[in-house]
């Protein structure tokens, strides 16, 4: 079978985003949020003119450029809002033996709940933002999802993006109450 993913973009050889490995980043398309600060803002919603890869073409790439990364990770956009996402990495992991995958999320989707309880990837970055953009729902999500992860043994880090220091401030006491301790390390990123 064949899925697609909205993904217009790979990046082969990222050092920047997880620490000490190079990654291939995939881009997806879609995120739930509309943050005004974006900096994917073309990936925010979907666009019919860019070409859709299918599992086999991305697999083919990352197989074939197997060396240059250590770490598959999914980014975006909101990667876990794509539907075939599961079955995608259910594929990597279990039938190509592609591993390790991660994710960047903003940990707001019930797919991401999913992923979790399945440990379907090895590391998850989380960055907690934009909590004027949330509905009480989403907010929910995140927070289940916040306390599944503490439980699992996937690979994590939690980050803060805000728009000035006092939301900076807000977000990681908001955050270290969720995480319910205060010694695990947040990142933060003010934009400016
Ligand atoms: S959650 Fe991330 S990708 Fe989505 S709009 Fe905000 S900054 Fe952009």
């Amino acid at each position: 079978m064949n899925y697609n993913l909205k993904a217009p973009y790979i990046n082969f050889n990222s050092t920047v985003d997880v620490k000490g490995k190079i990654a291939a980043l995939v881009f997806l398309q879609e995120c739930n949020l509309k943050c005004p600060y974006c900096y994917n803002k073309p990936l925010q919603q979907i666009n019919p003119h860019l070409e859709n890869f299918s599992i086999s073409k991305i697999e083919k790439l990352i197989t074939s450029n197997k060396g240059l990364h250590s770490i598959v990770l999914f980014s975006g956009g909101e990667p876990t809002l794509n539907d075939d996402l599961l079955k995608f990495i259910r594929r990597f992991k279990y039938k190509s033996k592609i591993n390790p995958i991660g994710l960047q999320t903003n940990g707001t989707t019930d797919n991401l709940t999913e992923i979790i309880q399945e440990k379907l990837v090895e590391y998850i970055h989380l960055d907690y933002k934009a909590d004027c953009l949330l509905n009480n729902q989403q907010k929910e999500i995140r927070h289940k999802n916040i306390s599944l992860l503490l439980q699992s043994e996937i690979e994590f880090i939690f980050s803060v993006t805000a728009i000035n220091q006092e939301e900076a401030n807000f977000l990681i006491k908001q955050l270290h109450g969720e995480l319910n301790d205060n010694n695990i390390e947040v990142k933060t990123q003010i934009i400016k």
